[in-house]
């Protein structure tokens, strides 16, 4: 089975991932904004199973405006977020696509949270599904 592995930027923390990611996405919300630095976030999922995760890291959550939690772990070091898990997609552990350093990587199929993007962001094919869920 093909297996990813994620770092921070430190190499300290990293996340095996095994198999091929269940949902792979663009998020151009203003807490992705904000985690990345970035004018929009490109995240990949796998069932938590089959993610795994080692080295020192410290864990933040966030409540967000419609209730729901969000987990981020991130290297106690360099600050990196490596995976990071939602309430809204139970059961699935995120990992920032940048992380795998891997420009061979998967292109993302959804692209959500477009009142929140950049005029001047790049559009995605027509394959790309929009919507406003996260
Ligand atoms: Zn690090
Ligand atoms: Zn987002």
């Amino acid at each position: 089975m093909q297996e990813r592995v994620a770092t921070c930027r430190c190499g300290r923390v990293q996340a095996v991932c095994v198999g091929e990611p269940v949902r792979v996405s663009v998020c151009h919300c203003l807490d992705c904004q904000r985690r990345t630095g970035s004018a929009f976030a490109a995240q990949a999922r796998w069932p938590e199973a089959q993610v795994t995760l080692s080295g020192v890291t410290k864990t933040w959550v966030r409540v967000a405006d419609s209730g729901r939690k969000a987990t981020y772990r991130f290297c106690a070091d360099c600050g990196s977020t490596v995976t990071y898990e939602v309430e809204s997609w139970p059961g699935l552990t995120a990992v920032p696509i940048g992380a795998f350093a891997d420009p061979t990587f998967p292109p993302p199929k959804f692209s959500v949270y477009e009142h929140r993007k950049h005029p001047w962001t790049m559009v995605l094919g027509d394959d790309v599904g929009h919507s406003s869920l996260h």
